[in-house]
């Protein structure tokens, strides 16, 4: 495969940006070789500038439900780009887009947009401090809720631990109001409770963790989670930024029917475009200025373009049978590559929910807590990404980042897919 337009411009980039990237996970650096400049994408494909196609199952790291280039989506932004790009005024689009997420989705009452997911998460714990008027946050070893200061924390040693900051320039002093807790674990939690409970404003989950391998958790345990939260008159936060509207409309609230007090958006919510969103109850959004006096606002917030590309993509996720089809799809894929694993009797095993997968490097435990996850088994998906890269199947550049099949995925494409990633198996556990 030809990549010199790539290496071209990667080396360009470098000069410009940090690293040759906006966000670091597109620099390659956890499969090494050069990162791909992608050109154009219609359906579930897409080329990069040397011309070469891609399956794409990263799907800009979730947002293309429908695929590259929906129909819909491009219409309702070629009409909408006639009109302006921002007003900077309430619009009905932004109504539009409102409305029918509060009216299809039970979880939410109130909603308010912003830009992206880190914008969503940094302020619906704003919002949980000043609702509940106390200041610690618990959040979950594994779960990635965006550059957010206070939640770029790790967890250090000990059982019940305040974090220590997994970023230079995060003040220590801000980790010191996190606490940080392993996932799938009901003793940690009660316990932790049990310790800090009354200066607990909410624990922060991603109910599907989906940024560190794919975690399933119990429902047990989340359903204790809810519990702990409401015993203590803490808010609890799903960050619904993946599993929101992909797991199903209702995302993961919907998936394990618990209802969290907030809830952050953001990926599919936006069709394409960067939407973020927060929402909850009406009397805690009520908090919310003007209304109340948790500060938060945004020159570009719910932005024209962004909401009819949102509305346009979300009213076809409302089809009858969307979630359903795309979900048999996705296990169709995910069925025949563990089959030809486990007949050849490989380490590895696809796990998977709905239309995500994760490639997991062990075959035998259901892994669910970060601490789970063999860094050194990170080498077969080293082989394995660049043998389907240099085949034209795109994957996000990391083994601990999860991959997305669209609804214009085609079961072909999927069954080519599959076979792809069986080679790609073979080379990596060391047949052919
Ligand atoms: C992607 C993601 C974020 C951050 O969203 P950005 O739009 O990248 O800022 C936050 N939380 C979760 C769960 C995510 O998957």
């Amino acid at each position: 495969m030809q990549i010199n337009r790539s290496e071209a411009l990667f080396k360009a980039a470098k000069e410009i940006f940090p690293g040759g990237v906006n966000s670091p996970v597109r620099a390659f650096r956890s499969v090494g070789g050069t990162p791909r400049f992608m050109e154009k994408g219609e359906g579930p494909h897409m080329w990069d500038a040397d011309g070469n196609k891609y399956l794409d199952f990263c799907c800009s790291w979730g947002p293309l439900i429908l695929g590259h280039s929906h129909s819909k989506v491009q219409s309702a932004l070629e009409e909408g780009i006639k009109k302006g790009t921002t007003f900077g005024t309430p619009t009905a689009h932004g109504l539009e887009l409102g409305e029918l997420i509060t009216k299809n989705n039970r979880f939410v009452e109130k909603i308010r947009f912003v830009n992206s997911g880190t914008e969503a998460v940094m302020s619906a714990v704003r919002l949980a401090r000043g609702y509940s008027k106390k200041e610690l946050v618990i959040k979950f070893d594994g779960c990635y809720h965006g550059h957010v200061d206070h939640l770029m924390v790790k967890a250090g040693s000990g059982l019940v631990t305040f974090g220590e900051t997994s970023s230079a320039g995060v003040p220590q002093s801000f980790a010191s109001k996190t606490l940080v807790l392993p996932l799938n674990d009901s003793d940690a939690l009660r316990n932790a409770f049990k310790e800090h409970g009354e200066n607990i404003a909410c624990a922060i989950i991603e109910p599907i963790p989906a940024n560190n391998g794919l975690l399933l958790q119990d429902a047990s345990f989340l359903k204790e989670l809810r519990e702990q939260c409401s015993q203590h008159n803490s808010l609890l936060i799903f960050d619904e930024v993946i599993s929101g509207f992909r797991v199903g409309f209702e995302g993961a609230a919907g998936h394990f029917n618990i209802k969290p007090d907030i809830l952050t958006y953001g990926k599919v919510i936006g069709g394409g475009l960067p939407v973020g969103a927060y929402g909850a109850s009406a009397e805690i959004m009520a908090s919310v200025s003007p209304e109340g006096p948790v500060y938060q606002a945004g020159t570009l917030s719910a932005n024209p373009l962004a909401m009819v590309a949102g509305a346009a993509q979300l009213s076809v996720c409302l089809e009858e049978g969307f979630y359903e089809g795309l979900a048999e799809k996705t296990k169709e894929l995910v069925d025949s590559v563990n089959a030809y694993a486990a007949e050849k009797n490989y380490d590895f095993k696809m796990v998977n929910v709905a239309s995500i997968f994760w490639l997991c490097f062990n075959k035998d435990e259901a892994i669910k807590q970060a601490s789970q996850i063999d860094g050194e088994k990170m080498n077969y998906f080293k082989i394995m990404y660049h043998d389907l890269l240099e085949k034209g199947v795109y994957l996000g550049p990391s083994g601990y980042e999860v991959g997305f099949v669209s609804v214009a995925h085609s079961k072909e494409d999927l069954a080519w897919a599959a076979e792809q990633f069986k080679g790609s198996l073979d080379l990596a556990f060391g047949e052919n």
